[in-house]
């Protein structure tokens, strides 16, 4: 014990010292300090998931770039065994929030770096800071030939943190909207990497450069602190259409077969969702059965001929019931709402569903109302398969007596997002065991080969048993101690 006191007291000296330097640095009112007081490691921070709060020495908040450089300078010391945790809002609910995957961090957190620094309508990006929120930027593109693809989540979450975390947008995948970084490496150093603007002449936005492409290598990493992103803007299409299709649970494995065909043959814009009736219940809307969301865009000649053959062929297939094309009033339905809005980029109908969830609004959700998890597997895009999927959660029910929603994101026509949602209340006993249904559910589809493509913060040490080749795990701790071997930063979910 005196030993691993000393220990804990060498740490605090030489955190409280770097902390000092870095108050400095940055000026009053930018480092909070966990450290005097107790023994300088622990404080009780809520977060929705109610996840354990990790053993912290401190935050972080830099108001520049440059600091950012002078800060991760400090924490590459092989006499400072901190590293630093990196959030740009915080906001990964279900996930964890701004927690940090492990124990003895400080987190640095960037959201008062929220510059647009830049925004090329004609030629479809913005340069913009961890900061900026997917609301700000949106509404700075209304009215625009462009538009930002969106995701569910708040207004005010962070495009470069949902990206880093390879989150979902109801236009594709948001880590294909990024075409390149900046990037503060574990020395100090700034680099670009994929395509980034040049002075004085245009570049096609073509991310991966020559050679080995070194954007993916920062995302879902701990390889360096994101400090601006090039992101793309899609084409705003001049006509869209959200077309609503429920179809019962016993024509499941039927009318996703339908859905795919449309979805592969290019019918079917942006992320076909699904809602099952527990998660469209979670999310404050209602729905017997299950209810997709097609979204139909592209002129309108073609989006008016591409939705009468859908409709036509929902109807004579039988499968489906309520095939309701766009128009129809939301009638206070938080989910048909914010999807109708997020298809066409307009994240502003986002926050009433998640109050409509949550009970709160963003900047109070980790402190008060309902408790949440998320579990992200993906999942072969087959009615089979997702009727598989359905089955596990069925089976994490029985064990548990926890109930989980789920949505399906169609991420292209092979491949689906299953995102699993646990709603609780915010008590202990309640939490324990939703707790309990996600440890079950990560085994029961792992077990099937439904691996999650993103973790939260208790499930990072699943990473290798997730992973199919040892050799390719040992590849990425060997890029960490050669580019971080003073560990600035700290390991994060996915090392
Ligand atoms: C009702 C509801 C709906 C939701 N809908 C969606 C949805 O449709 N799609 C979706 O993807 N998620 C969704 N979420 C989950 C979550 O809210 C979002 O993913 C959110 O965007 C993540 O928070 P953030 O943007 O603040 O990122 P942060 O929490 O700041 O970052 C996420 C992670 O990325 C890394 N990171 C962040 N910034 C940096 C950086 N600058 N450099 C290096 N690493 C960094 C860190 O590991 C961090 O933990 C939803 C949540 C709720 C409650």
């Amino acid at each position: 014990m005196p030993i691993r006191s000393a220990t804990i007291h060498g740490e605090l000296a030489s955190v409280i010292r770097v902390l000092s330097k870095i108050r400095d640095l940055v000026g009053p009112g930018r480092v909070d300090e966990f450290a005097t007081g107790t023994n300088g490691v622990e404080r009780s921070r809520p977060n929705v998931g109610m996840y354990r709060t990790r053993r912290s020495f401190g935050v972080i908040r830099p108001a520049t770039v440059d600091q950012v450089c002078r800060i991760v300078e400090y924490f590459d010391d092989p006499d400072l065994p901190i590293g630093l945790h990196i959030v740009s809002t915080g906001r990964n609910w279900g996930l964890g929030s701004a927690e940090p995957a492990r124990d003895r961090t400080v987190t640095l957190d960037l959201s008062d770096l929220d510059e647009i620094r830049r925004l090329d309508i004609d030629a479809g990006f913005a340069i913009v800071e961890p900061g900026v929120t997917q609301g700000r930027l949106a509404a700075s593109l209304a009215g625009t030939d462009r538009m930002l693809n969106v995701t569910a989540s708040s207004a005010h979450t962070s495009i470069i943190g949902n990206g880093l975390d390879r989150g979902v947008g109801l236009r594709q995948q948001r880590v294909d909207d990024l075409l390149g970084l900046e990037v503060v490496l574990p020395d100090g150093q700034l680099v670009h990497v994929g395509w980034w603007p040049e002075e004085g002449r245009r570049t096609p936005l073509y991310p991966y450069g020559l050679g080995p492409s070194l954007l993916q290598l920062f995302v879902q990493s701990d390889l360096g602190v994101v400090s601006a992103a090039a992101v793309r803007l899609l084409h705003r299409p001049k006509a869209q259409r959200v077309i609503r299709l429920g179809f019962a649970p016993r024509n499941l494995i039927s009318a996703v077969g339908a859905l795919r065909r449309w979805v592969a043959q290019g019918l079917v814009g942006g992320v076909l969702k699904i809602y099952d009736t527990v998660s469209a219940a979670s999310y404050g809307g209602s729905a017997g059965g299950f209810l997709a969301h097609l979204c139909i865009d592209g002129t309108e000649r073609s989006v008016a001929a591409i939705s009468s053959l859908i409709l036509e062929e929902a109807v004579s297939s039988g499968l489906f019931t309520d095939a309701t094309p766009a128009g129809r009033e939301a009638g206070g339905d938080a989910v048909v709402a914010m999807v109708e809005g997020a298809y066409s980029g307009d994240p502003s109908y986002n926050d009433g569903m998640l109050e409509a969830t949550l009970g709160q609004p963003a900047a109070r959700v980790d402190e008060h109302g309902l408790g949440w998890l998320f579990f992200l597997p993906l999942v072969p895009f087959s009615g089979e398969d997702i009727a598989r999927a359905h089955g596990l959660l069925a089976q994490v029910h029985e064990e548990t007596g926890v109930r989980a929603g789920c949505t399906v994101n169609a991420l292209n026509a092979d491949v689906i997002d299953f995102v699993v949602t646990v709603k609780f209340a915010r008590e202990e006993r309640a939490a324990e065991r939703a707790h309990r249904a996600l440890d079950r559910a990560y085994e029961l589809f792992s077990a099937t080969g439904f691996m999650p493509y993103r973790l939260d913060i208790d499930h990072a040490d699943w990473v290798d048993r997730l992973s199919p080749d040892p050799g390719a795990r040992e590849l990425v701790r060997r890029l960490k101690k050669t580019l971080d071997p003073n560990g600035a930063i700290a390991r994060g979910r996915y090392s």
